[in-house]
Protein backbone atom coordinates (compact mmCIF):
# COMPACT_ATOMS: atom_id res chain seq x y z
CA UNK A 1 0.00 0.00 0.00
CA UNK A 2 0.99 3.70 -0.13
CA UNK A 3 1.40 5.64 2.99
CA UNK A 4 1.60 9.33 3.09
CA UNK A 5 3.34 11.50 5.74
CA UNK A 6 0.68 13.38 7.80
CA UNK A 7 0.78 17.11 6.27
CA UNK A 8 -0.97 19.43 4.70
CA UNK A 9 -0.02 19.13 1.25
CA UNK A 10 0.73 23.04 0.16
CA UNK A 11 3.21 24.63 -2.04
CA UNK A 12 5.33 25.65 1.25
CA UNK A 13 5.78 22.25 2.69
CA UNK A 14 7.62 19.13 1.60
CA UNK A 15 5.91 16.11 1.48
CA UNK A 16 7.22 12.96 0.85
CA UNK A 17 5.00 10.18 -0.38
CA UNK A 18 6.30 6.43 -0.55
CA UNK A 19 5.89 3.96 -3.25
CA UNK A 20 5.63 0.21 -2.35
CA UNK A 21 5.83 -1.89 -5.54
CA UNK A 22 6.67 -5.18 -5.31
CA UNK A 23 10.70 -4.80 -7.07
CA UNK A 24 11.62 -1.93 -5.20
CA UNK A 25 10.45 0.86 -2.43
CA UNK A 26 10.91 4.05 -2.82
CA UNK A 27 9.99 7.72 -2.47
CA UNK A 28 8.46 10.44 -4.52
CA UNK A 29 9.57 14.07 -2.94
CA UNK A 30 7.51 16.99 -3.63
CA UNK A 31 8.91 20.61 -2.83
CA UNK A 32 9.24 24.06 -4.20
CA UNK A 33 13.27 24.77 -4.89
CA UNK A 34 14.07 21.16 -4.26
CA UNK A 35 15.77 20.60 -7.72
CA UNK A 36 18.91 22.96 -6.97
CA UNK A 37 19.54 21.28 -3.75
CA UNK A 38 22.41 18.85 -2.83
CA UNK A 39 20.55 17.45 0.20
CA UNK A 40 17.83 16.20 -2.52
CA UNK A 41 20.28 13.82 -4.16
CA UNK A 42 22.61 12.83 -1.63
CA UNK A 43 20.51 9.87 0.17
CA UNK A 44 20.03 8.48 -3.68
CA UNK A 45 23.69 8.56 -5.28
CA UNK A 46 25.62 5.44 -4.64
CA UNK A 47 28.83 5.46 -6.47
CA UNK A 48 31.28 7.96 -7.25
CA UNK A 49 29.49 9.14 -10.88
CA UNK A 50 26.15 10.62 -12.18
CA UNK A 51 25.10 11.35 -15.58
CA UNK A 52 22.29 12.88 -15.76
CA UNK A 53 20.45 12.59 -19.42
CA UNK A 54 17.90 15.12 -20.80
CA UNK A 55 17.10 16.90 -24.12
CA UNK A 56 17.38 20.61 -25.74
CA UNK A 57 15.06 22.28 -24.51
CA UNK A 58 14.92 21.58 -20.79
CA UNK A 59 19.46 22.22 -20.58
CA UNK A 60 19.27 25.52 -21.24
CA UNK A 61 16.22 25.83 -18.60
CA UNK A 62 17.45 23.33 -15.36
CA UNK A 63 20.46 21.60 -16.22
CA UNK A 64 22.91 23.65 -14.54
CA UNK A 65 21.11 23.64 -11.44
CA UNK A 66 20.77 20.20 -10.81
CA UNK A 67 24.22 19.67 -12.00
CA UNK A 68 25.55 21.36 -9.45
CA UNK A 69 23.51 20.34 -6.99
CA UNK A 70 24.43 16.94 -7.37
CA UNK A 71 27.92 18.13 -8.44
CA UNK A 72 28.32 19.71 -4.53
CA UNK A 73 27.47 16.38 -3.05
CA UNK A 74 31.03 15.22 -4.34
CA UNK A 75 30.85 13.04 -7.06
CA UNK A 76 31.86 12.87 -10.71
CA UNK A 77 28.63 14.79 -13.15
CA UNK A 78 28.28 13.76 -16.47
CA UNK A 79 25.63 14.79 -18.98
CA UNK A 80 23.88 13.94 -22.28
CA UNK A 81 21.32 16.61 -23.80
CA UNK A 82 19.41 14.51 -26.54
CA UNK A 83 17.57 15.98 -29.44
CA UNK A 84 13.67 17.67 -28.06
CA UNK A 85 10.51 15.07 -29.75
CA UNK A 86 8.85 11.81 -29.78
CA UNK A 87 10.93 10.58 -32.38
CA UNK A 88 14.10 10.38 -30.52
CA UNK A 89 12.23 8.36 -27.95
CA UNK A 90 14.48 5.40 -30.40
CA UNK A 91 16.86 2.66 -29.74
CA UNK A 92 19.32 4.69 -31.51
CA UNK A 93 19.58 7.29 -28.36
CA UNK A 94 19.47 4.64 -26.03
CA UNK A 95 22.58 3.32 -27.45
CA UNK A 96 23.72 7.37 -27.13
CA UNK A 97 23.11 6.96 -23.66
CA UNK A 98 25.41 4.00 -23.27
CA UNK A 99 28.01 5.22 -25.61
CA UNK A 100 28.53 8.26 -22.83
CA UNK A 101 28.33 5.58 -19.48
CA UNK A 102 31.07 3.50 -21.26
CA UNK A 103 33.09 6.61 -22.68
CA UNK A 104 33.14 8.02 -19.16
CA UNK A 105 33.50 4.24 -17.60
CA UNK A 106 30.18 4.05 -15.53
CA UNK A 107 29.89 1.25 -13.26
CA UNK A 108 27.19 -0.54 -11.54
CA UNK A 109 27.21 1.93 -9.03
CA UNK A 110 26.74 5.09 -10.63
CA UNK A 111 23.33 6.65 -10.94
CA UNK A 112 21.49 7.61 -13.74
CA UNK A 113 19.30 10.74 -13.65
CA UNK A 114 16.13 12.05 -15.89
CA UNK A 115 15.87 15.43 -16.44
CA UNK A 116 12.69 16.18 -18.36
CA UNK A 117 9.27 14.95 -19.71
CA UNK A 118 7.94 11.80 -20.25
CA UNK A 119 9.93 11.02 -23.45
CA UNK A 120 13.14 11.81 -21.54
CA UNK A 121 12.18 9.42 -18.48
CA UNK A 122 11.09 6.47 -20.46
CA UNK A 123 14.12 6.40 -22.51
CA UNK A 124 16.46 7.12 -19.39
CA UNK A 125 14.98 4.76 -17.06
CA UNK A 126 14.97 1.65 -20.21
CA UNK A 127 18.95 2.73 -20.63
CA UNK A 128 19.51 2.58 -16.98
CA UNK A 129 17.57 -1.05 -16.95
CA UNK A 130 20.09 -2.70 -19.20
CA UNK A 131 23.42 -1.00 -18.47
CA UNK A 132 25.69 -3.82 -16.96
CA UNK A 133 21.92 -5.19 -16.09
CA UNK A 134 21.26 -2.28 -14.11
CA UNK A 135 21.95 0.71 -12.73
CA UNK A 136 19.92 2.88 -9.84
CA UNK A 137 17.86 6.19 -11.66
CA UNK A 138 16.14 9.04 -10.17
CA UNK A 139 13.23 10.72 -11.88
CA UNK A 140 13.40 14.08 -12.11
CA UNK A 141 10.05 14.92 -13.84
CA UNK A 142 9.38 18.82 -15.72
CA UNK A 143 6.12 18.01 -17.15
CA UNK A 144 2.85 17.91 -15.51
CA UNK A 145 2.03 14.58 -16.91
CA UNK A 146 5.57 13.02 -16.27
CA UNK A 147 4.97 14.19 -12.33
CA UNK A 148 1.79 12.50 -12.61
CA UNK A 149 2.00 9.67 -14.37
CA UNK A 150 5.05 8.73 -16.40
CA UNK A 151 7.55 9.03 -13.52
CA UNK A 152 5.81 6.58 -11.33
CA UNK A 153 5.18 3.21 -11.75
CA UNK A 154 8.30 1.70 -13.78
CA UNK A 155 7.13 1.90 -16.89
CA UNK A 156 10.29 2.50 -19.22
CA UNK A 157 10.75 2.04 -22.89
CA UNK A 158 11.03 3.59 -26.67
CA UNK A 159 9.34 3.26 -29.50
CA UNK A 160 9.88 1.14 -32.42
CA UNK A 161 8.99 2.39 -35.87
CA UNK A 162 5.79 -0.15 -36.05
CA UNK A 163 4.52 1.04 -33.02
CA UNK A 164 4.70 3.34 -30.18
CA UNK A 165 5.77 1.97 -26.25
CA UNK A 166 6.58 -1.38 -28.02
CA UNK A 167 9.88 -2.00 -26.58
CA UNK A 168 10.82 -1.64 -22.96
CA UNK A 169 11.07 -2.78 -19.01
CA UNK A 170 9.65 -2.93 -16.39
CA UNK A 171 12.18 -1.06 -14.23
CA UNK A 172 11.33 1.27 -10.78
CA UNK A 173 13.36 4.31 -10.33
CA UNK A 174 15.19 4.77 -6.92
CA UNK A 175 13.36 8.15 -6.13
CA UNK A 176 10.98 10.70 -7.72
CA UNK A 177 11.62 14.28 -7.42
CA UNK A 178 8.73 16.66 -7.91
CA UNK A 179 10.04 20.28 -8.09
CA UNK A 180 6.92 22.38 -8.82
CA UNK A 181 8.94 25.45 -9.63
CA UNK A 182 10.08 23.58 -13.61
CA UNK A 183 5.93 24.02 -14.26
CA UNK A 184 6.52 27.72 -14.87
CA UNK A 185 7.81 27.67 -18.35
CA UNK A 186 5.76 24.28 -19.30
CA UNK A 187 3.29 26.17 -22.30
CA UNK A 188 -0.29 25.78 -21.36
CA UNK A 189 -1.25 23.10 -24.36
CA UNK A 190 1.25 21.06 -22.45
CA UNK A 191 0.13 21.74 -19.18
CA UNK A 192 -3.56 20.89 -20.15
CA UNK A 193 -2.43 17.48 -21.28
CA UNK A 194 -1.23 16.99 -18.07
CA UNK A 195 -4.41 18.07 -16.21
CA UNK A 196 -6.79 15.39 -18.69
CA UNK A 197 -4.22 12.81 -16.57
CA UNK A 198 -4.82 14.69 -13.29
CA UNK A 199 -8.83 14.25 -13.91
CA UNK A 200 -8.77 10.96 -15.34
CA UNK A 201 -8.16 9.48 -11.64
CA UNK A 202 -11.00 11.32 -10.32
CA UNK A 203 -12.88 9.44 -12.89
CA UNK A 204 -11.81 5.92 -12.33
CA UNK A 205 -10.50 5.52 -8.56
CA UNK A 206 -12.06 8.39 -6.59
CA UNK A 207 -15.39 10.33 -7.35
CA UNK A 208 -15.11 13.04 -4.81
CA UNK A 209 -11.67 14.00 -6.06
CA UNK A 210 -13.00 14.49 -9.25
CA UNK A 211 -15.36 17.29 -8.21
CA UNK A 212 -12.09 18.56 -6.35
CA UNK A 213 -11.34 19.02 -9.85
CA UNK A 214 -14.86 20.26 -10.85
CA UNK A 215 -14.11 23.19 -8.07
CA UNK A 216 -10.45 23.82 -8.72
CA UNK A 217 -9.89 23.23 -12.55
CA UNK A 218 -9.54 26.88 -13.58
CA UNK A 219 -6.46 27.28 -10.64
CA UNK A 220 -4.72 24.13 -11.96
CA UNK A 221 -5.04 26.15 -15.44
CA UNK A 222 -3.77 29.16 -14.12
CA UNK A 223 -1.53 27.02 -11.92
CA UNK A 224 -2.12 27.87 -8.55
CA UNK A 225 0.94 26.44 -6.47
CA UNK A 226 -0.98 24.98 -3.89
CA UNK A 227 -3.77 23.69 -6.11
CA UNK A 228 -1.21 21.75 -8.44
CA UNK A 229 0.99 20.55 -5.31
CA UNK A 230 -2.42 18.64 -3.64
CA UNK A 231 -3.56 18.14 -7.54
CA UNK A 232 0.01 16.56 -8.05
CA UNK A 233 0.29 14.52 -4.99
CA UNK A 234 -3.04 13.08 -4.93
CA UNK A 235 -2.55 11.94 -8.65
CA UNK A 236 1.07 10.25 -6.96
CA UNK A 237 -0.50 8.75 -4.39
CA UNK A 238 -3.31 7.21 -6.93
CA UNK A 239 -1.05 6.08 -9.07
CA UNK A 240 1.43 4.76 -6.81
CA UNK A 241 -1.55 2.77 -5.48
CA UNK A 242 -2.63 0.95 -8.45
CA UNK A 243 0.88 0.17 -9.37
CA UNK A 244 1.98 -1.22 -5.41
CA UNK A 245 -1.40 -4.14 -5.96
CA UNK A 246 -0.73 -4.66 -9.83
CA UNK A 247 2.87 -3.65 -10.66
CA UNK A 248 3.40 -5.31 -14.12
CA UNK A 249 -0.48 -5.07 -15.28
CA UNK A 250 -1.80 -7.93 -14.87
CA UNK A 251 -4.81 -6.65 -14.10
CA UNK A 252 -6.19 -3.22 -12.48
CA UNK A 253 -3.28 -1.49 -13.43
CA UNK A 254 -5.07 -1.27 -16.86
CA UNK A 255 -7.94 1.12 -15.61
CA UNK A 256 -5.11 4.14 -15.95
CA UNK A 257 -5.85 3.66 -19.23
CA UNK A 258 -9.20 4.99 -19.28
CA UNK A 259 -9.85 6.87 -22.33
CA UNK A 260 -6.37 5.67 -24.04
CA UNK A 261 -7.91 3.24 -26.25
CA UNK A 262 -9.70 5.84 -27.92
CA UNK A 263 -7.07 8.20 -27.43
CA UNK A 264 -4.95 5.76 -29.19
CA UNK A 265 -7.31 5.24 -32.38
CA UNK A 266 -7.34 9.30 -32.48
CA UNK A 267 -3.34 10.05 -32.13
CA UNK A 268 -2.66 7.32 -34.65
CA UNK A 269 -5.52 8.78 -37.10
CA UNK A 270 -4.62 12.18 -37.03
CA UNK A 271 -0.37 11.20 -37.13
CA UNK A 272 1.12 11.33 -33.91
CA UNK A 273 1.96 14.65 -32.71
CA UNK A 274 -1.12 16.24 -34.02
CA UNK A 275 -3.19 15.68 -30.90
CA UNK A 276 -1.24 15.53 -27.82
CA UNK A 277 -1.56 12.23 -26.27
CA UNK A 278 -3.45 14.25 -22.89
CA UNK A 279 -5.70 15.92 -25.53
CA UNK A 280 -6.77 12.54 -27.24
CA UNK A 281 -7.06 10.79 -24.03
CA UNK A 282 -9.86 13.86 -22.63
CA UNK A 283 -11.52 12.90 -25.75
CA UNK A 284 -11.45 9.32 -25.29
CA UNK A 285 -12.56 9.75 -21.59
CA UNK A 286 -15.69 11.31 -22.45
CA UNK A 287 -16.36 8.87 -25.03
CA UNK A 288 -15.83 5.54 -22.35
CA UNK A 289 -18.20 7.54 -20.23
CA UNK A 290 -20.68 8.00 -23.05
CA UNK A 291 -20.62 4.17 -23.88
CA UNK A 292 -20.67 3.58 -20.01
CA UNK A 293 -24.17 5.62 -19.92
CA UNK A 294 -25.33 3.61 -22.75
CA UNK A 295 -24.51 0.63 -21.12
CA UNK A 296 -26.60 2.06 -18.34
CA UNK A 297 -23.88 1.84 -15.87
CA UNK A 298 -23.51 5.30 -14.88
CA UNK A 299 -25.88 8.13 -15.54
CA UNK A 300 -25.63 10.55 -18.67
CA UNK A 301 -25.05 13.34 -16.09
CA UNK A 302 -21.94 12.15 -15.34
CA UNK A 303 -20.73 12.15 -18.63
CA UNK A 304 -21.80 15.81 -19.34
CA UNK A 305 -19.91 16.52 -15.98
CA UNK A 306 -16.32 15.07 -16.87
CA UNK A 307 -17.18 16.82 -20.74
CA UNK A 308 -17.77 20.30 -18.71
CA UNK A 309 -14.87 19.74 -16.48
CA UNK A 310 -12.24 18.36 -19.60
CA UNK A 311 -13.70 22.11 -21.37
CA UNK A 312 -13.30 23.94 -18.79
CA UNK A 313 -9.27 22.81 -18.97
CA UNK A 314 -9.58 23.92 -22.81
CA UNK A 315 -9.17 20.44 -23.79
CA UNK A 316 -11.57 18.87 -26.39
CA UNK A 317 -14.13 16.53 -25.65
CA UNK A 318 -14.94 14.68 -28.74
CA UNK A 319 -13.00 13.16 -31.14
CA UNK A 320 -12.66 15.02 -34.89
CA UNK A 321 -14.84 13.85 -37.52
CA UNK A 322 -12.33 12.89 -39.82
CA UNK A 323 -11.30 10.08 -37.45
CA UNK A 324 -14.24 8.08 -38.76
CA UNK A 325 -16.15 4.34 -37.68
CA UNK A 326 -13.93 2.92 -40.12
CA UNK A 327 -10.93 4.53 -38.36
CA UNK A 328 -11.87 3.85 -34.81
CA UNK A 329 -12.22 0.09 -35.60
CA UNK A 330 -8.57 -0.11 -37.29
CA UNK A 331 -6.78 1.65 -35.09
CA UNK A 332 -8.23 0.31 -31.61
CA UNK A 333 -8.09 -3.25 -32.72
CA UNK A 334 -4.13 -2.75 -33.03
CA UNK A 335 -4.11 -1.49 -29.43
CA UNK A 336 -2.31 -3.49 -27.06
CA UNK A 337 -5.41 -4.09 -24.69
CA UNK A 338 -6.66 -7.07 -27.55
CA UNK A 339 -6.08 -9.84 -26.20
CA UNK A 340 -6.32 -13.05 -28.20
CA UNK A 341 -9.37 -11.57 -30.81
CA UNK A 342 -11.25 -9.33 -28.35
CA UNK A 343 -11.53 -5.82 -27.69
CA UNK A 344 -10.78 -5.10 -23.44
CA UNK A 345 -11.87 -1.13 -22.68
CA UNK A 346 -12.11 0.39 -19.72
CA UNK A 347 -14.85 1.17 -19.25
CA UNK A 348 -17.43 3.27 -15.72
CA UNK A 349 -19.12 0.72 -13.41
CA UNK A 350 -20.21 3.44 -11.58
CA UNK A 351 -18.48 7.13 -10.89
CA UNK A 352 -15.44 7.01 -9.48
CA UNK A 353 -15.02 3.18 -10.61
CA UNK A 354 -13.28 2.16 -13.72
CA UNK A 355 -13.24 -1.57 -15.03
CA UNK A 356 -11.44 -3.63 -17.85
CA UNK A 357 -13.76 -5.36 -19.70
CA UNK A 358 -14.87 -6.88 -22.84
CA UNK A 359 -18.34 -7.81 -22.03
CA UNK A 360 -20.51 -4.87 -24.22
CA UNK A 361 -22.04 -6.12 -27.42
CA UNK A 362 -20.41 -4.48 -30.19
CA UNK A 363 -23.12 -2.40 -31.15
CA UNK A 364 -22.76 -0.16 -28.30
CA UNK A 365 -19.66 0.60 -28.81
CA UNK A 366 -20.27 1.55 -32.97
CA UNK A 367 -23.40 3.43 -31.95
CA UNK A 368 -20.76 5.44 -28.94
CA UNK A 369 -18.68 6.08 -32.08
CA UNK A 370 -21.14 6.95 -34.25
CA UNK A 371 -22.29 9.15 -31.70
CA UNK A 372 -19.99 11.78 -32.57
CA UNK A 373 -20.21 11.44 -35.98
CA UNK A 374 -23.13 13.67 -36.25
P1 LIG B 1 7.60 15.29 -23.56
O1 LIG B 1 8.57 14.58 -22.74
O2 LIG B 1 7.77 15.22 -25.04
O3 LIG B 1 7.55 16.82 -23.11
C1 LIG B 1 6.68 17.71 -23.80
C2 LIG B 1 7.42 18.96 -24.29
O4 LIG B 1 7.65 19.84 -23.19
C3 LIG B 1 8.79 18.68 -24.89
O5 LIG B 1 8.98 19.55 -25.96
C4 LIG B 1 9.72 19.03 -23.75
O6 LIG B 1 11.02 19.39 -24.18
C5 LIG B 1 9.02 20.19 -23.13
N1 LIG B 1 9.31 20.42 -21.71
C6 LIG B 1 9.43 19.47 -20.75
N2 LIG B 1 9.53 20.04 -19.56
C7 LIG B 1 9.50 21.37 -19.74
C8 LIG B 1 9.56 22.49 -18.87
N3 LIG B 1 9.62 22.34 -17.55
N4 LIG B 1 9.51 23.73 -19.40
C9 LIG B 1 9.40 23.88 -20.75
N5 LIG B 1 9.32 22.87 -21.62
C10 LIG B 1 9.37 21.63 -21.12
O7 LIG B 1 6.10 14.81 -23.27
P2 LIG B 1 5.36 14.30 -21.97
O8 LIG B 1 3.95 14.63 -22.18
O9 LIG B 1 6.03 14.73 -20.74
O10 LIG B 1 5.56 12.72 -22.05
C11 LIG B 1 5.04 11.98 -23.13
C12 LIG B 1 5.76 10.66 -23.20
O11 LIG B 1 5.55 9.96 -21.98
C13 LIG B 1 5.29 9.74 -24.30
O12 LIG B 1 6.43 9.19 -24.93
C14 LIG B 1 4.52 8.67 -23.57
O13 LIG B 1 4.57 7.42 -24.24
C15 LIG B 1 5.22 8.61 -22.26
N6 LIG B 1 4.41 8.12 -21.15
C16 LIG B 1 4.92 7.12 -20.39
C17 LIG B 1 4.22 6.64 -19.31
C18 LIG B 1 4.83 5.59 -18.43
O14 LIG B 1 4.13 5.02 -17.59
N7 LIG B 1 6.10 5.33 -18.57
C19 LIG B 1 2.95 7.14 -19.01
C20 LIG B 1 2.45 8.16 -19.79
C21 LIG B 1 3.18 8.64 -20.87
MG1 LIG C 1 -1.67 8.48 -20.53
Amino acid sequence: GVTMAAATPTAQCEYTLHVDADSRKYPILFSEGVISKPDTFKPFITGDKVLIVTNSTIAPLYLNQVKSAIAATGVSVFDVVLPDGEEYKSLDYVSQIWDVCMEHRLDRKSVLIALGGGVIGDTTGFAASAFVRGVPFVQVPTTLLAIVDSSVGGKTGINHPMGKNMIGAFYQPHAVIVDSNVLKTLDDRQLAAGIAEVIKYGIICDWRFFEWCEQNVERLSSRDPDATQYAMIQSCKYKADIVSQDEKESGLRAILNLGHTFGHAIEASMGYGSWLHGEAVAAGMVMACEMSARLGWISSDVTRRVEAVLARASLPTRPPPSVTLERFMTYMSVDKKVEAGVLRLILLKEPGKAIVTSDFPESILFDTIMHYQQ
